[in-house]
């Protein structure tokens, strides 16, 4: 079911705001980092659970004209809310032909990137035959999981200067070649320098086409990461995923979840399922709405923070499947009551700190919660000292 589409009033799932201008000026913020020719956007996962028919149409209005996605059913969506806002766009799915042919990318206006071998054999030779000839491509520089290895690669540009429509690239007409980072949250590693060069020497051999290896956390780095093309998604989101640089992104998801009641309990009482966690000494609890069942990490048990009142609170015992409590002892008494809204990320408390705090990466915070949260939507204008530039 999709709770998204329903217009349930006043319900008490949790909510979700997007902020559509902060959205804009992280685009603007990226555009300005970037050195190459394009960056284009990453909306797979419904747009990292902020809604693609939305997010979409406002990068497009942006100026935004690449848009990678995963699968075909996102590409289709992406089709519906952009109509004509962007005639001249390019649609990619990251997922590579799935099962389908070269003919059936062409009549949707979709760009498969190939990821695999036996892929580029099987368009290849849909290519030799017919009219469409249109793919991108990834290449593994080291991550396995999809794209051809260095050695399938060179044995495709060895191949590639028989000029026979059966070997080689044969007819297709190759969009880009792309890759992507092991460990993209630590760009300086001594892998991602290794995937670098080794996508550099890679594509050195191949026929001409935009090279793209940047996504959010190299786009704002050293113009050796920039190639042609940038494929970027958390940045615009707002979500900072390298944690030793912070960019100054801005907040664009605030997650929020309503407080269900308030209540003071003695010493050691046992609170939540199996008494896992117990008061030390006498403690006032507010039991939010929202759990596992919500998208809410596991690993914020114990550990998250939530803000009410203006203040950290901790979160104590286990996440239920649609609850949690949180010990707000240290709160002004009565400043709580059922009714009110605790934020689970937002401005006052971001997405990337509580990540941190839980141990997960950000977007495995963002996106499940993000995608079961009640949306919407509203545009905000930088105040007067924020830094857009
Ligand atoms: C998700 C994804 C991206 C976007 O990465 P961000 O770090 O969110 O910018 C880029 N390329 C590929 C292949 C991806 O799967």
């Amino acid at each position: 079911m999709n709770f998204n589409s329903s217009n349930t009033r006043r319900s008490e799932r949790p909510r979700l705001t997007i902020d559509t201008g902060a959205l804009q000026r992280n685009w603007v913020k990226v555009g300005r980092a970037y050195s190459g020719k394009r960056v284009g956007a990453v909306l797979k996962s419904d747009a990292y659970g902020l809604g693609i028919e939305r997010v979409a149409p406002v990068l497009a209005s942006a100026g935004c004209r690449e848009f990678w996605v995963a699968t075909v059913e996102e590409g289709l969506a992406l089709r519906r809310c952009l109509g004509s806002l962007a005639a001249d766009q390019r649609i990619y799915l990251l997922h590579g032909l799935a099962g389908r042919s070269l003919t059936e990318h062409a009549l949707l206006g979709m760009i498969p990137v190939l990821c695999s071998y036996e892929e580029l054999e099987t368009a290849r030779t849909e290519a030799a035959k017919g009219r469409a000839r249109r793919v991108a491509v990834q290449l593994d520089t080291g991550m396995t999981r999809l794209g051809l290895d260095a050695p399938q690669v060179m044995a495709l540009a060895a191949a590639q200067r028989e000029s026979d429509p059966y070997s080689g690239l044969g007819m297709l007409e190759v969009d880009a070649w792309i890759t992507q980072l092991g460990h993209f949250n630590d760009p300086d590693a001594p892998e991602c320098l290794a995937q670098l060069s080794l996508f550099a020497k890679l594509t050195a051999l191949l026929p001409q086409a935009i090279r793209s290896i940047a996504t959010s956390s190299t786009v704002f780095g050293d113009a050796l990461w920039h190639f042609d093309s940038a494929r970027v998604g958390s940045a615009l989101y707002g979500v900072e995923n390298v944690s030793k640089r912070v960019h100054g992104l801005e907040s664009v998801a605030t997650l929020c979840a309503q407080v269900l009641r308030v209540l003071e309990v003695p010493a050691d009482t046992a609170v939540g399922y199996f008494g896992q966690y117990r008061t030390v000494g006498p403690a006032t609890i507010a039991t939010l709405a929202i759990g596992y069942g919500d998208g809410l990490p596991l690993a914020m048990g114990h550990r998250g923070h939530v803000i009410l009142a203006g203040q950290g609170v901790p979160v104590i015992g286990e996440i239920s499947m649609g609850l949690c409590s949180v010990d707000i002892s240290s709160l002004a008494p009565g400043s709580v009551r059922a009714g009110d809204w605790a934020e689970v990320y937002g401005p006052r408390l971001p997405l990337h700190e509580q990540a941190e705090r839980i141990a997960i990466s950000p977007n495995a915070l963002l996106v499940p919660t993000a995608k079961y949260a009640q949306h919407s939507y509203a545009a905000t204008y930088p105040s007067a000292d924020a830094d857009i530039g």
